[in-house]
């Protein structure tokens, strides 16, 4: 009789979050007891400013469940424009572990200023010359996101396509650059079925979940304050959309963070 093996259970991983926005911060021991309580071993926050780093980069290094990315949003019209030179010196610690999010907005910028593909080409050059993934959001800009990843080789680094909301053909070009589809909360939404649909196609061993909280609270939470611990819900869409058990769910997209981000374990198992 051979003996049976045994898969232990993967903590969840929140790939997409904002515990340093004031809403989070100023609760942030109830925010990460709520993490522990839903089984949610490490959450990313995601750099959304150079001058609000430095604060991110404390809670990632006081706080083993968090990790950082370092980035200027696209929405960003005030404050540091990084270089390349100054993105990758940002980068250099560990716990940082990848660029962004960075990316283009045509949602708040219609006139699609020239100085978003500039930006967003040079996080593309500073995830490939320091070798760590990108994080990329995508509003309204799809074509030029896609456009800008070819012609600067972001294929060299890959990453994630954050809170993904586009189509499953544009699905299919982000993954043939060896991109990972993370879904959020939306997908929860009634009226989301293009999410939803893509959550149901994309495959397996290229698939995350993340919160983007404190925004876009999943059902039952839809309309409140978003936090970490509810990737849970989102796993469990996403679960019931592709009729799979929740715990083989979360075991494959945890293990696809630990893949895409190698120092990551080191976090989730010390
Ligand atoms: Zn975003
Ligand atoms: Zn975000």
């Amino acid at each position: 009789m051979r003996d049976a093996v045994v898969k232990r259970a993967l903590p969840l991983v929140d790939s997409h979050c904002h515990i340093d926005f004031p809403e989070l911060a100023k609760n942030l021991s109830g925010v990460l007891d709520r993490m522990r309580e839903n089984g949610v071993g490490l959450a990313v926050c995601a750099g959304v400013s150079i001058e609000g780093f430095p604060k991110i980069l404390e809670l990632v290094q006081e706080n083993p469940q968090l990790l950082a990315t370092v980035g200027v949003h696209p929405e960003h019209t005030e404050g540091i424009d990084p270089t390349q030179a100054e993105l990758v010196e940002l980068a250099q610690a560990p716990e940082v572990i990848a660029i962004g999010e960075t990316g283009l907005d045509y949602y708040w910028h219609k006139d699609q200023p020239e100085w978003q593909r500039d930006r967003f080409r040079t996080h593309i050059r500073a995830a490939r010359e320091c070798g760590k993934p990108l994080v990329v959001h995508n509003r309204d800009a799809t074509q030029d996101v896609l456009r800008l990843l070819r012609e600067e080789g972001a294929e060299a680094v890959g990453g994630i396509m954050h809170c993904f909301t586009e189509s499953w053909e544009v699905a299919q070009e982000a993954l043939a650059m060896g991109f990972y589809i993370s879904i959020s909360g939306i997908v929860t939404f009634k009226n989301a079925l293009q999410v939803k649909d893509v959550a149901r196609r994309v495959p397996l061993d290229r698939l995350l979940l993340e919160t983007d909280s404190p925004y876009l609270a999943p059902v039952p939470y839809r309309g409140k304050l978003n936090q970490p611990g509810y990737v849970r819900h989102v796993a469990e869409e996403v679960a019931r959309l592709r009729g799979m058990a929740l715990d083989e769910l979360i075991r494959a997209s945890t293990e696809n963070f630990l893949r895409l981000f190698p120092y990551s374990s080191t976090r989730l198992f010390q």
